[in-house]
C-alpha cells in the first residue's frame, strides 16, 4: 500500500464498517486493508494520537475529526467505482476492488467535472449514496419480516458476497424474496442466498415501490 494513502485508506474502510456493523475492530480492518493486525494496531495508535479515531475496548469509531476527513474519500470511492463500471466495464462485483488506485489520483479541481460526465450519479453501484445524506428508509435483511423486497443496498462491499449476488443477478434495485429459516434467505427466479449473519446485517431492503 502506498504510504501516502494509508491514512485515507484507514478512515474509508472504518467508515465503512462503522456504517455496515455500527463500529470496527482491528480484525475487519486487517482483512479489508489486508496488512498484518501488527502493522493495524501501530496505525490506529497513531490515528487515536492524531483524533482521528476513538478507541474503547475493541471497538473503533470515527472521532468528528476523521468522519470530516472521511467523507470526501468515500465520495471520490463511489464516483470511481461508478466510472469503473460505466467506463471501463469493470463487472459489478468487482468495481469496489477496481478502483482502490484511482480514487487516490485524481485532483480535486477536476473532480466536479469528472462527477458530471459521469452523468452525476446519486449512488455507487451496489446502492450506497455518493452524498452520503444517510438519511436512509432502508431496512436490514435481518430484521425484514419473510415477503418480498427491493434490494436497497449492499453497505458492506465484500467482494465473495457481491460475486454470489451477481451470478444470482441480484442487484440493487431488483427484487428478491426474504425467508427466515436457520440463517436468512434471500432468492429470486434464479435461485437462493443463504446470508451469514454478519451479511443480513448489511444487505439493506426497501419496499417495493409501486409501478
Ligand atoms: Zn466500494
Ligand atoms: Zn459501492
Amino acid at each position: 500500500m502506498n504510504f501516502k494513502n494509508n491514512e485515507e485508506d484507514y478512515v474509508k474502510t472504518i467508515f465503512s464498517l462503522s456504517e455496515a456493523f455500527e463500529v470496527a475492530n482491528e480484525n475487519q480492518i486487517s482483512r479489508d486493508l489486508n496488512v498484518s493486525m501488527a502493522t493495524v494496531s501501530e496505525y490506529l495508535n497513531k490515528l487515536e494520537r492524531k483524533k482521528l479515531i476513538r478507541k474503547d475496548g475493541r471497538d473503533i469509531t470515527l472521532t468528528r475529526e476523521g468522519y470530516t476527513m472521511a467523507i470526501p474519500v468515500i465520495k471520490k470511492h463511489r464516483i470511481s467505482e461508478v466510472f469503473a463500471v460505466k467506463m471501463l466495464e469493470v463487472p459489478w462485483e468487482y468495481s469496489h476492488s477496481a478502483v482502490m488506485d484511482i480514487e487516490h489520483t485524481i485532483e480535486d479541481k477536476y473532480f466536479d467535472n469528472f462527477i458530471r460526465n459521469l452523468g452525476n450519479p446519486l449512488k455507487c453501484p451496489h446502492g450506497n449514496s455518493i452524498y452520503n445524506t444517510s438519511k436512509t428508509d432502508d431496512i436490514k435483511a435481518l430484521l425484514a419480516d419473510n415477503g418480498k423486497y427491493r434490494i436497497s443496498r449492499i453497505v458492506y462491499e465484500d467482494t465473495e458476497m457481491l460475486k454470489k449476488m451477481a451470478d444470482l443477478g441480484m442487484y440493487p434495485d431488483t427484487i428478491v424474496e426474504v425467508m427466515h429459516g436457520d440463517v436468512v434467505i434471500l432468492s429470486n427466479n434464479n435461485g437462493e442466498l443463504k446470508l451469514p449473519s454478519i451479511m443480513s446485517r448489511t444487505i439493506r431492503l426497501g419496499n417495493i415501490l409501486p409501478a
